[in-house]
């Protein structure tokens, strides 16, 4: 499956569409989800090119990684006090709506 370049989030990452930023380096991105489902519902996002988990983590470079995972990590300390929920799609099979990875991190309630 090619990367789709016109998806929202590249839009994003482009500087085509707003977002409400959370944290920025030079690797990832984290914003909050413009329909949240739970009181904090924020996105982690490489700024590469990958559609989903396994490609990010099978052709990125090692700096994309620490990168996003310092991102990660950042959102998570919002949140890891009173616990928090990391969720990940892909494909048809797995719900995934917007081709470029993410990790949704949600917290702030008690979740299902
Ligand atoms: P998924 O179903 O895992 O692909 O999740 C895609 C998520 O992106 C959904 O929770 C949407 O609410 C969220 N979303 C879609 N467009 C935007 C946007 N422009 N800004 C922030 N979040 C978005």
């Amino acid at each position: 499956m090619a990367y789709d370049n016109e998806n929202v989030f590249a839009k994003i990452l482009r500087g085509e569409l707003p977002c409400h930023k959370e944290y920025e380096n030079d690797t990832a991105l984290a914003f909050y989800d413009l329909h949240p489902k739970a009181k904090i519902h924020i996105l982690v996002i490489p700024k590469g090119p990958y559609e989903d988990f396994y490609t990010f983590h099978a052709q990125a470079s090692s700096l994309e990684i620490e990168g996003f995972y310092q991102a990660v990590l950042h959102v998570l300390g919002t949140v890891k006090s009173s616990g928090y929920k990391l969720v990940t799609r892909s494909g048809i099979d797995g719900g995934q709506e917007v081709p470029h990875f993410h990790l949704h991190v949600l917290g702030g309630q008690k979740l299902d």
